[in-house]
This record gives C-alpha cells, sequence and structure tokens, in this order.
C-alpha cells in the first residue's frame, strides 16, 4: 500500500483545558467564522466545542446558496457585506470554497408577486445590491430549460435576477475557516458536549462538558437547531422554535440548469451541482420538531412544484434526500449580540433557514463585539432585546422560498 496524497490534518488536536477567554460552542459554519475572525482581531485564548464532528450539523446540510437580495433595510446591508466577504473569503483563507456566483432569479407567477419582487429589486438597488427586474423574454434566455407555457396555474410572468448570487461548497467553507481558525491560535474540540453552563459571580462562566468543566469569560450560542436548548441552560428563553428542512438531489444529469432559480409561490429552489445533480430545496415542514429523518411528503411537494416550472426533469430519478434543523426567529433575522442581565453570554443564533450565506459577516461582527466590547452597527438591529422594544425586523425575503407577495 502506498500513500497518494500526504496526510495534513486540517486542524490540530488539543487537551481540554479548564480555562479559556472565549468558549464557543457550535462548530458549525458560525461558530468556526466567529473563532476565524477572533483569531485575525488577535483573540487567541478561545476553544470551540462541538457534540458532534465539525460542521456535521445544519452546515452539512445545507444547500448553501449565497445572495443579497434581500428586503429589509436591516437585512439587505448585512447580506451585502456578507457576500462582499464571501467574494475574498477564499484568497483570504487560501482554500478553495468553489463559490459559483451563477446568478439568482426569483420567479414571479402573479401580478401581485410582481409587484413584491419589483418592491425588492428598488431596495436593493438603493442599498447598492445588484438586482434587476426582467421579463419572461430574459428568463428564458437565462434558464432555456424552463416552461413558459401559458394556461398553467403558475405561469411564470417574469424575474428578479441577482446575477452575483451563487452558490459556494459547503464542507469546504466549515473545513476553511475551520482550518483558518487554527492557524490563527483557536483551539477546535469536537465530540466535547455542552451539559451545563453555570454563571461564576458577574463576570465567568462555568461551561460544563462531558471531557471535563471550563471557566471562561464569554460564552457564545453557536449551537442553531439546538439553541434554545443552550440558552435554556443559562435559564435563558429564546423566541425560536426549531424545524426540520428538507431538500433532495437528483441523479447527475448533463449540464442544464445554469442559474438556481426560486418560485416564493410554489415554495421550491433549485440549481444544479458541478457533478451534475439537480438540488431541489423549500420551505420547512409544516410542524416543529428535531427529527432529522427525510419525509416522503416533502419530497413530493419539492419534485412536484419543480416539475411546474422544469418539467422536462419529469424522467430524472431522485439519488438523496436529507433533513436538517432550523432555528426559526417569528421575524426572520437572526439573534446576534450579547444578552441583558448577562455579560459575557453572546447570540449568534437564530439562522433559520438562511444562516449559510451570512456566516463571515455574523463571525466578524460577533468577533468585534467581542474584541471591542460593544456591537458594531452592521448588528446593532438583530438584539435579543427587540422582542422586549418591538421592533421587530420582518425580513419576508429570508426564506429559501420566502412568500413576500
Ligand atoms: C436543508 C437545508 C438547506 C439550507 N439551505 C440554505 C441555503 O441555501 N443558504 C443558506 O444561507 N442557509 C441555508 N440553510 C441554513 C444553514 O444551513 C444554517 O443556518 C447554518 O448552517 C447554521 O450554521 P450554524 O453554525 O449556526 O449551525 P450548525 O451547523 O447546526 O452547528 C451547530 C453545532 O452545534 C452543535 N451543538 C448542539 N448542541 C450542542 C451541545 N450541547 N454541545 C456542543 N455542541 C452542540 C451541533 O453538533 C452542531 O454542529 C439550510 C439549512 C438546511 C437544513
Amino acid at each position: 500500500m502506498f500513500r497518494l496524497f500526504k496526510k495534513t490534518p486540517m486542524w490540530r488536536r488539543h487537551p481540554l483545558r479548564d480555562s479559556y477567554d472565549v468558549v464557543i460552542i457550535g462548530g458549525g459554519v458560525h461558530g468556526l467564522s466567529t473563532a476565524y475572525y477572533l483569531g485575525k482581531l488577535g483573540v487567541k485564548n478561545v476553544a470551540v466545542v462541538d457534540r458532534g464532528y465539525l460542521g456535521g450539523g445544519a452546515s452539512a446540510r445545507t444547500t448553501a446558496i449565497i445572495r443579497a437580495n434581500y428586503l429589509t433595510p436591516e437585512g439587505i446591508p448585512f447580506f451585502r457585506h456578507s457576500l462582499g466577504l464571501y467574494e475574498k473569503l477564499a484568497q483570504d483563507l487560501n482554500f478553495n470554497l468553489m463559490f459559483s456566483q451563477m446568478g439568482r432569479l426569483d420567479l414571479g407567477h402573479t401580478e401581485s408577486a410582481m409587484f413584491g419582487l419589483h418592491m425588492r429589486t428598488e431596495f436593493n438597488k438603493a442599498l447598492g445590491v445588484n438586482s434587476r427586474l426582467i421579463g419572461a423574454d430574459e428568463v428564458k434566455k437565462l434558464v432555456p430549460i424552463i416552461d413558459l407555457r401559458k394556461g398553467k396555474q403558475f405561469p411564470i410572468l417574469g424575474a428578479m435576477y441577482h446575477p452575483p448570487g451563487g452558490v459556494i461548497r459547503h464542507d469546504a467553507v466549515v473545513w476553511g475557516l475551520g482550518s483558518g481558525a487554527d492557524r490563527l491560535g483557536a483551539e477546535l474540540h469536537p465530540h466535547t458536549n455542552v451539559t451545563a453552563i453555570e454563571r461564576d459571580g458577574s463576570s465567568a462562566w462555568t461551561v460544563r462538558t462531558d471531557k471535563g468543566d471550563i471557566r471562561c469569560k464569554t460564552v457564545v450560542n453557536a449551537t442553531a437547531g439546538w439553541c434554545s436548548t443552550i440558552a435554556r441552560m443559562v435559564e435563558l428563553d429564546l423566541p425560536i422554535v426549531t424545524y426540520p428542512l428538507e431538500a433532495c438531489v437528483t441523479e447527475p444529469l448533463k449540464p442544464l440548469l445554469h442559474r438556481t432559480i426560486s418560485s416564493a409561490n410554489l415554495h421550491v429552489y433549485a440549481y444544479q451541482t458541478d457533478r451534475g445533480e439537480v438540488v431541489i430545496g423549500g420551505a420547512v415542514n409544516p410542524y416543529p420538531g428535531y427529527s432529522v429523518r427525510s419525509t416522503l411528503p416533502a419530497l413530493q411537494t419539492l419534485t412536484s412544484h419543480l416539475l411546474e416550472m422544469l418539467p422536462c426533469l419529469r424522467e430524472a430519478r431522485i439519488l438523496r434526500q436529507w433533513a436538517g434543523l432550523c432555528d426559526m426567529t417569528p421575524d426572520y433575522a437572526p439573534l446576534m449580540g450579547e444578552v441583558d442581565g448577562m455579560p459575557g453570554f453572546i447570540l449568534n443564533c437564530g439562522w433559520g433557514t438562511w444562516g449559510f450565506k451570512a456566516a463571515p459577516a455574523a463571525g466578524e461582527s460577533v468577533a468585534t463585539l467581542i474584541a471591542s466590547g460593544s456591537r458594531p452597527d452592521l448588528i446593532k438591529h438583530f438584539g435579543l432585546e427587540r422582542f422586549a422594544d418591538g421592533r421587530l425586523v420582518n425580513e419576508r425575503a429570508a426564506a429559501p422560498a420566502a412568500a413576500i407577495q
């Protein structure tokens, strides 16, 4: 036997110490991004703990669509910044993230849908995001396989076209951020389950894990679908309901779909990977829960709704289907920042169905908050206190197939 490649670990192993400055719970894209940007800011005494393997939560199950064509004055600048960071992240990390900016079309099937898309496009333009409204003819040029026949229940009248939107390779992002964080001094501890969190006096925390207790000044909750269970360890109730979200892929096909397409009315989106598989996703399941088993009703809904737009795929076979957990807030916006009365307990969660694209901006902002002690303007609207203050964001362009119409 001989080895073709030299085995170089992506990150080092460390014994778990009993004290760090910052403990990040959750080694998904958000926990690792926070660790990476903390390292860039010179904060080195950092541990990321995850009860499974790194990137094995929602970050392993994402369809990894990246875009900035949001709706609200709070959401658009934040996701625009995140897209900008993603555009240079591969170079920053010196790691190929396979970011394909193939362009994204949000399709309109009714007059009211087109009105909603028009409004969103204008907000995008006003806030510096490259989006424009296009008619059905241009949709056909960009997606030749789309079915524009008249008389259908969901005819395609036009679309919001967002050229910089695209798709990234999710595991490459996790590995790149993990190895970047390691290089900058963070310790990554997979298979380390947090079982309790206790406050020591006014400014320190003890994080209890199955590998030992850790004292720290700052704890970051970056656990997505489980963030409310972690918050309950410090007697904090988050306005989160966890839902399963499902997706599937077809067998590999010849290149035929060169953009990502999404329909809010049909609750479905799709794109084709470099391997030729068509990835199909949609809205969360209609019931909350923690099951990550895929279901037949979700598969039937996703495929039948996609065939309404792309009937040429009717013979394609489904290769895989999977589910992940989404921590949904009532206003479709994340929870980032410190918590009143709990100094050093920081939230980076509430990422619902839209969090992968947000990871660089969220990691950078949360790291800046930890390093400087004050919440950056970019995330000032996303704190938990907005629910007490009645200042909800209502980011209806957040879900992959959000219905703003
Ligand atoms: C099917 C699907 C499709 C999606 N598509 C998109 C998309 O196209 N674009 C997009 O932007 N977003 C998408 N999302 C959402 C996106 O994947 C998530 O928002 C994002 O991955 C969340 O990352 P995270 O790091 O916060 O959480 P995760 O990746 O879930 O990481 C959290 C980690 O916390 C760990 N953890 C939990 N409890 C404990 C504990 N007690 N102790 C230690 N560790 C613990 C878990 O093991 C897990 O690894 C999709 C999600 C799903 C499920």
